[in-house]
């Protein structure tokens, strides 16, 4: 079984990612990580983010078992990834490495932006989560914060609307919501009631596929 989630930056579909997968016992891959290891590359070798051959050849070279979440959360990375990520030859690099990830037994869980449009057109289940700018920029700067000194509110609603008008307007993959998917807006959810919602919707579409 696949579960697909997009939906924007900070919107929470990470978090609700992890949790379904423990839920369900599946396997959870957030696919942002694989754009932000690829930038965190380019950054460590000292090639700049448009340098689309390099970038290529580090999206080649990437391991998912190295990516280290922790390290990667930053908010630099965050605009680097998004940067890499309208390359084309970058995406067509991930997108079988994320299709083996979804083919795991039992099941698999994948959160980005194209999960349900391009990487998994087929999955069991579509979720769009979204919420407003400015409650994803209060989410990700609380967050931010309990990191230690991170960036102020507004520096984060800034990054977060930039993101957004790149990710929605690039021609490869841009973030859409598929057809067939459900959109659950988590603007005045908490953690638990997303989940429960995501829950029923994911236990609905299961149904459904028994007749
Ligand atoms: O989800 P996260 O904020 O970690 O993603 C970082 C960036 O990676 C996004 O802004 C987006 O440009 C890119 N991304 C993507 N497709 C995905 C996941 C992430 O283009 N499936």
């Amino acid at each position: 079984m696949i579960i697909a989630i997009d939906g924007p930056a900070a919107s929470g579909k990470g978090t609700l990612g992890r949790k379904l997968a423990t839920h369900y016992r599946f396997h959870h891959l957030d696919t942002g990580l694989l754009y932000r290891g690829v930038a965190a590359r380019l950054l460590a070798d000292g090639a700049p983010l448009d340098d689309r051959e390099a970038a290529h050849r580090a999206a080649c070279d990437l391991d998912i078992a190295d990516l280290d979440a922790t390290r990667l959360r930053t908010a630099e990375l965050g605009e680097g990834a998004s940067i890499i990520a309208a390359y084309p030859a970058v995406r067509l690099a991930l997108l079988e490495l994320q299709r083996d990830f979804a083919r795991r037994a039992p099941g698999a869980v994948l959160d980005g932006r194209d999960i349900g449009s391009v990487v998994c057109p087929h999955a069991d289940c579509k979720l769009f989560v979204t919420a407003s700018a400015e409650e994803r920029a209060r989410r990700r700067a609380r967050e931010f914060a309990a990191m230690g000194a991170g960036p102020s509110y507004e520096a984060v609603l800034a990054d977060i609307q930039r993101r957004d008008a790149r990710d929605g307007t690039r021609s490869n993959a841009p973030l859409v919501m598929a057809s067939d998917a459900v959109l659950l807006d988590t603007t005045k959810l908490d953690i638990e009631a997303a989940l429960q919602a995501a829950i029923d919707i994911v236990d609905g579409s299961a149904n459904l596929a028994q007749g």
